[in-house]
């Protein structure tokens, strides 16, 4: 039986990227008999980097749990919770931080690569150099088998394995090392051809409905090569046709529009027509999911309080015997 902890930040409402990534993969790991899924909205991290204004919090984290229940992750077959409910990771986190050498954390690439991207913010802190020990915490603490990750995602995984190999060397074996899992993940573009992406205000929206998603769609970049609709294309030149590759389930649609493009047989908006029918056919469950979910008080919160009592009940475990391992008195 494999075991996985996934995590998110929360950074308020998903986009289809989020969708066709990391959700479809969690959604098949949920429904394998030989997965256990622990999913946590890790909002301590957003204060690694965000801890000026946190004003949106709540708001980001209800966002995040309304698009993860949208597209089907399912409450009942696996706890889902935030992380700030399930206080061991953070007790974890301590306990680790005392033991991770700094030159591991300084030279972990994403640590300088973010200190550059987000220039506008003074991340020149204990807490964001220590991120990577915090999310080393949040798998160890499930004694996760398994993380599925993305292929920028690994050196954290090969931290997060050696501070355990650290922690199991100096007290007893208490922690496995997790293996990576990596996770294909799909090209998705965002409206201007460049990776979907929330900072670049370019993602079509989980939670956007049929009209605001075909004002996008309709307004996308394509193949610069075609003026007039008879011009022939080159799909792989167009990001709706990446799009269609990732959302078009309809195999003989999705040929025809690729052949009619190169012909010059069809118009853009045209072929954004039909990706866009396609996507509403594919969304129209999950809005409706979206809606039943939000319009219920009290249920994402019974969710939040249900998911972390049964993450509590496997972290304690493992705190008990990492807190007895280290020699503290119980
Ligand atoms: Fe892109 Fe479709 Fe236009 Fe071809 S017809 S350039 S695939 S939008």
């Amino acid at each position: 039986m494999k075991r996985i902890f996934s995590g998110m930040r929360p950074t308020g409402k998903l986009h289809l990227g989020h969708m066709a990534g990391a959700l479809t993969n969690w959604l098949k790991l949920q429904r394998d008999p030989n997965v256990e899924c622990f999913f946590g909205i890790v909002d301590w991290h957003a204060m690694t980097s965000n801890y000026a204004d946190m004003t949106s919090l709540k708001v980001n984290c209800e966002e995040v749990l309304l698009d993860w229940l949208a597209v089907g992750l399912d409450p009942e077959k696996s706890p889902i919770f935030l992380q700030s409910h399930v206080h061991q990771h953070v007790e974890l986190a301590l306990a680790l931080g005392m033991l991770t050498p700094l030159g591991w954390l300084e030279r972990c690439p994403t640590y300088k690569e973010q200190i550059l991207n987000l220039s506008n913010k003074d991340l020149g802190t204990y807490g964001f150099l220590g991120y990577p020990v915090l999310m080393a915490a949040d798998i160890l603490i499930y004694k996760a088998t398994d993380v599925p990750v993305g292929e920028d995602q690994t050196a954290h995984l090969e931290l997060a394995r050696a501070i355990a190999n650290r922690f199991n060397n100096f007290y007893r074996p208490v922690f496995p090392e997790p293996q990576i899992m990596l996770t294909a993940t799909p090209k998705v573009p965002g409206t201007d051809g460049r990776k979907m992406s929330k900072s670049y205000g370019n993602s079509l929206m989980i939670s956007d409905r049929a009209d605001a998603l075909w004002e996008k769609i309709r307004t996308m970049v394509t193949d610069p090569a075609r003026i007039r609709k008879t011009d022939p294309g080159d799909p792989n030149k167009c990001p709706v046709w990446d799009l269609h590759k990732v959302f078009n389930g309809d195999e003989a649609s999705k040929c025809q529009v690729a052949a009619d493009c190169r012909a010059g047989a069809i118009g853009c908006i045209q072929c954004k027509r039909v990706l866009s029918d396609r996507l509403n056919e594919m969304m129209t469950p999950i809005w409706d999911r979206r809606d039943r979910f939000s319009s219920q008080p009290g249920l994402m919160e019974d969710i939040l309080a249900d998911g972390a009592a049964r993450a509590s009940a496997v972290a304690e475990c493992t705190m008990a015997e990492a807190r007895e391992a280290i020699g503290f008195i119980h």
